[in-house]
């Protein structure tokens, strides 16, 4: 029976891509898709394939036998959405497991594992996405440390022995932060001596697992860890490294705002505010300096706002203020000040002096029909618009039309389901403050020699791993040696036993991979993360 339906699904696929892959000026006549569907809707039904009938039934509803209409190959895969998903997730069940597998999304638990042993790594991230969470991780611990930074995990799982820079380093690398935080740490290695262990609680680890590593031991231990780290998530309101309220904290007191407005009339102002080029203050000077620099912002903005003014540390390097009774005016003005002041504050490291600016964002409430969430938009907005026109100042645009930042978006993929699919797929993304410029490419060389791949703006490639022509690897390590490597963001997709591209992926400097087949609400998740954290 599996054979059948393998042979059932193949042939599908091999006739919707024979239809995509025509010329757009070609077109196919109805009767020929007719037939196609009557004939799969026989053999589904015989092999009891219940998905696949239902699909195939809604689309003879949808087209006439008698009708002498020819489709367009646009037209028809609009049509045949449905199936060509539907022929591409059967692949996906089918070939991994039968059991439904838990679909990530994008708020679920984020953990990165950082081992220069490759199929360590691979095997850990198969375990753990099996329950549902998602990995990120690093074989280059120097990427790995900026990683952490910019993605900000809720547990990481460190090897000791790594090369350049061990497992202890980057504790220490991460240990102011880490002594403030709570994000699970959790140290693997073969060298489990005690005096290791001793060495790695010292510093800050909070578990300890020998290799050879029992799977079922690790997921219980992962499970409390993720567990705990949810409670203390929930039961915290003060961020624990600058002291001030955290978002949760926002969250919860921010309706009080609005129903005052609804009472007194009197309008206040949410200012969103982002410290400019952290990243470079990070890159420059450690993210020890980094994290000084925050605790030294968030005291600054404190001591320098009304006791009634509310100071809360959104996220990263982004703080929120909201100031009640205060126009737009009054609030542009006071930023304008804490900008002017901030800036003039001198930091030292290693006998350098340097300053640090910050841009703002303003909304003001002044009306009834506003909700938080729009209220949040608009002053991101106009923190955007402050970025983009130059930092360290102020903006408050009061509607939309801004300019967005483009992306490029491109997929380079030889078969035309994947491609079919993803492209739908990206166009529902929504990220903030970017315009995603789409584009599909069949092979590397036509990527690479495109006027794009050039393009000095933003690039988030999907790479499939194994191409007929130029091989993704080859792909990679060219965008990777090319002059704008470092406004690249890139995705492998791979196949799920082949560890040595994969291994070779993330040596030559992929930023995450995927094993195909994979789901695509899944992938969605997975895309939004990484636009919205790394680029
Ligand atoms: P921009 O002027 O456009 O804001 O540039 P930026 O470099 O500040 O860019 P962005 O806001 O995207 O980068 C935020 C960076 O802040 C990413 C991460 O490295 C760093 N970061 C976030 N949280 C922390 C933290 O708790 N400690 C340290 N040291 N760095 C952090
Ligand atoms: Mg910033
Ligand atoms: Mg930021």
């Amino acid at each position: 029976m599996e054979n059948y339906k393998n042979s059932l699904f193949e042939n599908i696929k091999n006739k919707l891509s024979a239809w995509l892959e025509l010329d757009e000026a070609e077109t196919i006549p109805n009767q020929e898709i007719f037939r196609f569907l009557h004939s799969i809707k026989g053999t589904a039904g015989t092999l009891q394939l219940c998905g696949l009938m239902a699909i195939i039934e809604k689309l003879l509803e949808g087209i006439d036998e008698e009708s002498a209409r020819v489709w367009s190959r646009s037209d028809l895969r609009n049509f045949l959405f449905d199936l060509i998903e539907h022929s591409y997730d059967y692949e996906r069940f089918d070939e991994v497991e039968i059991k439904e597998k838990p679909v990530r999304d994008s708020q679920a638990p984020l953990i990165q594992i950082i081992d220069d042993d490759i199929s360590m790594l691979i095997l850990l991230k198969d375990l753990l996405e099996e329950k549902g969470w998602m990995v990120i991780t690093n074989a280059d611990p120097v990427k790995a440390t900026k990683h952490y930074f910019e993605m900000q995990p809720d547990c990481l799982i460190l090897e000791i022995q790594l090369p350049v820079k061990d497992g202890f380093q980057i504790l220490q690398d991460i240990h102011l932060h880490n002594e403030k935080y709570f994000i699970p740490k959790i140290m693997i290695s073969i060298q489990n001596d005690k005096h290791s262990r001793i060495k790695a609680f010292k510093m800050g680890a909070d578990d300890f697992i020998g290799k050879p590593i029992d799977f079922e031991e690790f997921i219980v231990k992962m499970e409390r860890h993720i567990q705990r780290k949810k409670i203390f998530d929930q039961s915290v309101l003060i961020d624990e490294l600058t002291q001030v309220y955290n978002r949760r904290f926002l969250e919860d007191t921010l309706p009080r705002y609005f129903n005052d407005y609804k009472r007194s009339g009197q309008p206040f102002s949410i200012s969103m505010i982002d410290i400019d080029h952290f990243k470079r203050v990070n890159d420059l000077y450690g993210h020890s300096v980094g994290d000084h620099i925050l605790v030294e912002f968030a005291q600054f903005i404190k001591c320098n706002i009304r006791s009634s003014d509310l100071l809360c540390r959104y996220g990263g390097e982004e703080f929120v203020v909201i100031f009640p009774d205060t126009s737009n005016e009054e609030a542009k003005k006071k930023l304008t000040g804490l900008i002017k002041d901030f800036s003039a504050k001198p930091f030292n490291q290693n006998d350098q002096t340097f300053s640090v600016t910050f841009s703002a964002g303003v909304f003001t409430v002044e009306n009834e029909n506003v909700t938080p969430k729009e209220a949040f938009e608009e002053a991101d907005n106009s923190l955007y618009e402050a970025k983009r026109s130059g930092r360290a100042k102020v903006e408050s645009i009061q509607k939309n039309g801004f300019n967005k930042k483009s992306l490029n978006v491109s997929v380079i993929d030889d078969d035309i389901i994947i491609r079919t699919i993803l492209t739908k797929a990206l166009h529902s993304l929504q990220i903030p403050h970017f315009d995603l410029n789409i584009a599909v490419y069949e092979d590397g060389h036509s990527f690479l020699k495109s006027d794009r791949a050039k393009e000095d703006i933003g690039h988030f490639l999907i790479l499939d791993g194994v191409m007929p022509i130029m091989d993704g690897i080859e792909v990679l390590q060219k965008v990777k040696q090319s002059r704008n490597a470092d406004l690249f963001t890139v995705l492998m997709l791979t196949g799920r036993k082949s560890t040595d591209d994969i291994a070779n992926a993330l040596k030559l400097g992929a930023d995450d991979y995927v094993t195909k087949p994979f789901s695509i609400k899944e992938l969605q998740a997975r895309i939004e993360r990484l636009m919205t954290k790394l680029i």
